[in-house]
């Protein structure tokens, strides 16, 4: 199980970055809002930067929560990945 790290994070993390935006919006939620994020150890899903899988022993798994409606979205990234698509500098 995953362990809160930060559950108000959004003043300090930029979550609301377009890159997450564009993988919103892939997946059919662009207008989704963001409500948390979440890290701990890796779950074995895919990671939404490149689809390859968070094993549970190595990489620290970021999950940002959007919600939309009653929906809930969860995207989940290696931290390393995260970090990558968090930063305006560089692209997907
Ligand atoms: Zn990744």
């Amino acid at each position: 199980m995953n362990a809160p790290l930060r559950s108000e994070a959004a003043a300090e993390v930029p979550a609301e970055s377009s890159a997450t935006r564009q993988v919103l919006r892939r997946k059919g939620f662009p207008e989704a809002h963001f409500v948390g994020l979440w890290g701990g150890l890796g779950s074995g899903a895919a990671c939404e930067h490149r689809g390859r899988v968070i094993e549970s022993d190595e990489i620290e798994e970021y999950e940002l929560v959007f919600v939309r409606h009653a929906e809930t979205i969860t995207l989940r990234f290696h931290r390393e990945c995260w970090e990558r698509c968090a930063d305006p500098a560089t692209s997907m």
